[in-house]
């Protein structure tokens, strides 16, 4: 982890490096070259500045008399660097040729500017600007040109001002990318460091959170609330093994202590009998207890449901109370339909019918049985997207302290020490639910009664 950090920190760096030159080389390129630009449009303006000068001289002249193919080497005064002038005459046969072996431009040039009137060239540093004119009927090429000290002294002098600062400015980037990469990967090799502190010995730990950091704050709180969920998933654990441990020894103590004293003497038929009965008694709990586990353990998180159908709740729970009221003709089950919505089929839930069944008896026998038998009244409704179940029964209630307890199987709450059970049920039918992707909520009052509300997703067909 720590090294795949540092490669990240170190991509990060060269990530940031890379963009930093990207830009500063676009940056010193655009400068140079909008220079560069410029000073070429200006040196160009000061030039037909000075053509269009000399053409006017040579126009105002009575007779302009230069010889077929001699260049008249104009007599301004030099204004610009080097500067040279230079009229002649067109050849009749446009062929350039003398001309181009006394000064050295392309004869295309000469075409140009007899087709456009102007034009512009130049070599490395010297530019040239030429205008076409007439005068006595023959058509006269005019041409100032100059060195172009812009581009020789002060773009060169451009060219290594900018490497300069290019090289600096990369130097200092590269400083700046290692800090920021380094400040931005310290919180997270920070908590790493923590994280790796943490184990199943210390998981009350809690990483800290970082000032002025939210969304590495938001991953912090996210992981401390994980850690919350594990720690409290242990300690479940934990107890839930020191319960059941209890719960199944509970049972093997009696089995061995009745074997034990019918074996220590002698006994009567009759007393074997009575040992046996014990003995198979407490066998059918231990049996009843590790069914029950077993089947908590299948339905856990994880548990994955073998046969889903669709179910129609009504009838499930008609089902229910029928088979409850067999059981033990003493419960006393209503089932309220006031609240049944028009359509039938939203009362369709996608689940397996026997788990399903399961949990409505647990959670409808308890109410029969902590209210003494006294009338259970389970609703029915639902909305668009859910199907609602509400058991409610004024039986004993749960005392307030103990209602976080009653999910941890085998936990049975203070005031029922005259009821069976084994403390199974509840968790047994939640976890149920859950896997249903529903939610079963008990409110209780003690001596009052006790509601449960079960809530699930509404069955909807997939094409
Ligand atoms: P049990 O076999 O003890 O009934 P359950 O797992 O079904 O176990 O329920 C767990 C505990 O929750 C019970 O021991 C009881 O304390 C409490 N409980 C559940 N349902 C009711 C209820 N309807 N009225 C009062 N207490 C209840």
């Amino acid at each position: 982890m720590l090294k795949r950090i540092s490669t990240n920190q170190t991509k990060t760096m060269l990530l940031l490096m890379l963009v930093f030159t990207v830009v500063i080389l676009l940056f010193s390129a655009l400068v140079y070259f909008s220079i560069v630009n410029f000073s070429h449009q200006r040196f160009y303006e000061l030039l037909k500045i000075r053509a269009t000068t000399i053409v006017q001289i040579e126009k105002g002249k009575e007779h302009l008399d230069i010889p077929a193919n001699h260049i008249l080497n104009s007599t301004n005064d030099e204004e610009l660097p080097m500067e040279k002038d230079y009229v002649f005459e067109v050849p009749r046969d446009s062929n350039y040729s003398q001309i181009t072996s006394q000064i050295h431009i392309p004869d295309t040039f000469f075409k140009n500017i007899i087709k456009k009137g102007e034009d512009n060239y130049n070599d490395q540093e010297f530019y040239y600007i030429g205008q076409s004119f007439k005068s006595d009927d023959k058509t006269y090429i005019a041409i100032a040109s100059a060195k172009n000290h812009y581009v020789v002294d002060y773009l060169g002098y451009l060219k290594r001002t900018l490497v300069t600062c290019m090289v600096l400015a990369i130097f200092f980037s590269m400083i700046f990318s290692f800090y920021l990469s380094k400040t931005l990967f310290k919180p997270i090799l920070k908590i790493t460091g923590k994280v790796k502190e943490i184990s199943s010995e210390n998981l009350h730990l809690r990483l800290e959170p970082q000032p002025g950091n939210t969304e590495l704050n938001e991953l912090i709180d996210t992981f401390n609330d994980m850690l919350n969920r594990i720690e409290t998933s242990f300690e479940t654990q934990n107890h839930l093994i020191g319960n059941v441990s209890h719960e199944l020894r509970t049972p093997l103590t009696s089995i061995m202590g009745e074997a034990d004293v019918a074996l220590s003497q002698k006994r009567s038929e009759a007393h074997y009998q009575e040992t046996l009965q014990i003995i198979l008694d407490e066998a059918e709990k231990l049996d009843k207890k590790i069914k029950a586990l077993l089947m908590i353990a299948q339905t856990g998180f994880d548990g994955k449901i073998q046969k889903m159908d669709k179910v129609r709740m009504d009838q499930l729970l008609w089902d229910v109370i029928e088979t409850a009221k067999r059981i033990n003709s003493k419960n006393n089950v209503y089932l309220d339909i006031s609240m049944l919505p028009d359509n039938p089929k939203k009362l369709k839930v996608q689940g397996n019918e026997q788990l399903l069944h399961l949990a409505m008896a647990n959670i409808i026998n308890n109410g029969c049985k902590y209210s003494n038998f006294q009338q259970v009244k389970v609703s029915l409704g639902a909305t668009d997207d859910h199907v609602y179940i509400i058991i409610k029964d004024h039986g004993i209630g749960i005392p307030d302290s103990e209602m976080d307890k009653i999910y941890d199987p085998f936990y049975r709450a203070s005031n029922t020490k005259n009821y069976e059970g084994y403390g199974i049920g509840l968790p047994l039918a939640r976890n149920i639910v859950r896997i249903h992707n529903g939610e079963l909520i008990v409110n209780s009052k003690e001596n009052v009664g006790t509601t449960v509300q079960i809530r699930f997703p509404i069955y909807v067909p997939t094409e």
